[in-house]
């Protein structure tokens, strides 16, 4: 079976399709400037130079015309026709408390993620968006729709209620949802395989750490709790995003500096975090080279950084009564090795102990970078997002 993954966004679509049978992408692309000049389709089959193809696209259904004309173009195409996609996996940013896992969609399904765009007023429109251009281009084909809030739908109230008016609650919904929970899932799951033990009979903490960074604590397979919250705003500082913060500074900042609300939502989300913090960067790997050169700001912002996760961290293990796995994951978490040392760093209460060299050495694979007799196996596990949509669309198609 072959099941297209799509990522729709209001100007762009990102897709994968995916050999169910071998467990591998077959190819990838990336539609741009999709109802703007100059669109393009950058189309990659696997083991093979990516081409790109300049072409109008006024709306999503011809970018996905142009998606399949590609898959099944002779030159760099990758199947004989569009009958060999058996169906189609979106993503959907946020399925608010309608959807608790992933679903086939129809109609009611449709409505339930029109109902969440207030929540998600940039993505969730898009995502219907790319959802309504598969069924005009391939009609007949099932498709899948995976929620990024869906696996953190477990959490108990106590977790995701705000202490706010409760009226808020039930008026508008406001409380936490938690994103990347695709990705949570996904590792947590591989983490469980790397274990040899059920999903259902461990402890994990899963910090998937990349541009935007949350935490999760999944107890016996489900989340009990997570850093991000009503919005992808909140948890730990990102490269953009403050992160939590006392709630108090939204409005004193407003003030003092005359900014109306989506100034200051601005300012959290795009000037904040480690570029706001450091001045220079949002990028990890800029922040640790100026802090080498003994840039004291990039210095602040990692420590900042590798301080909220570590935070994040111990009070999960809390919450859990103990931890058997930590799992790193996302560009940070598997790429940079002194996030990992100074997260871990004075956890060894807790039985949290690297292996300084296993820790250096990890890069791109998954890898148990645990020292030997740890009691708690610290694991990094590269995040596979679309593999995962691709067999949750599996599992609820054949
Ligand atoms: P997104 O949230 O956009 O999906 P990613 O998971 O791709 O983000 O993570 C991007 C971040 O990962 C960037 O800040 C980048 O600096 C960091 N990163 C990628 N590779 C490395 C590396 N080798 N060392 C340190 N940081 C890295």
């Amino acid at each position: 079976m072959k099941i297209l993954v799509i990522n729709a966004g209001s100007s762009s679509l990102k897709y994968q399709l995916i050999d169910m049978d071998k467990k591998t992408v077959m190819a990838k692309g990336l539609c741009e400037r999709i109802g703007i000049d100059g669109s393009r389709l950058k189309h990659t089959p696997a083991g093979k130079d990516a081409v790109i193809i300049e072409s109008p696209m006024p709306t999503h259904a011809d970018a996905i015309t142009l998606v399949i004309d590609a898959l099944v173009s002779p030159d760099h195409g990758v199947i004989a026709s569009m009958d060999e996609i058996g169906a189609v996996g979106h993503r959907v940013v946020h399925g608010g408390e309608s959807f608790s896992e992933s679903v086939v969609i129809d109609e009611k399904v449709k409505e339930g993620i029109k109902e969440c765009i207030d929540l998600a007023p940039l993505h969730n429109p898009a995502n219907l968006i790319g959802i309504e251009a598969c069924e005009k281009v391939m009609p007949g084909v099932p498709q899948v729709a995976v929620f990024d809030t869906a696996f953190h739908q477990t959490m108990p109230s106590k977790a995701y209620l705000y202490g706010l008016p409760y009226e808020y609650y039930q008026k508008y919904k406001v409380r936490r949802y938690g994103f990347h929970g695709t990705s949570h899932k996904y590792v947590a799951q591989r983490a469980a395989d790397m274990l040899g033990k059920p999903l259902e009979e461990l402890k994990i903490i899963t910090c998937h750490l990349g541009n935007g960074s949350s935490v999760a604590a999944i107890d016996h397979g489900k989340v009990v709790d997570t850093s991000m919250g009503l919005t992808p705003l909140a948890g730990v500082i990102m490269g953009t995003r403050c992160g939590d913060i006392d709630p108090a500074i939204v409005t004193f900042v407003m003030e003092k500096e005359g900014l109306d609300p989506k100034a200051m939502d601005n300012v959290m989300n795009k000037k904040s975090g480690v570029l706001g913090i450091s001045g220079i960067s949002s990028d990890f790997r800029d922040l640790l080279a100026a802090s080498a050169e003994g840039n004291e700001r990039a210095r602040a912002a990692l420590d900042m950084f590798f301080y909220t996760v570590k935070k994040f961290v111990g009070s999960y293990a809390a919450v859990m009564d103990g931890v058997d796995a930590i799992v790193f994951t996302a560009g940070v978490g598997e790429n940079n090795a002194p996030c990992r040392a100074a997260v871990t760093s004075t956890l060894g209460y807790m039985g949290v102990a690297i292996d300084p060299v296993l820790n250096e050495q990890s890069r791109g694979d998954e890898r148990d970078i645990s020292a030997p007799g740890a009691k708690v196996r610290t694991l990094v596990i590269p995040t596979d997002e679309e593999m995962m949509i691709a067999l949750d669309t599996q599992r609820l198609t054949m």
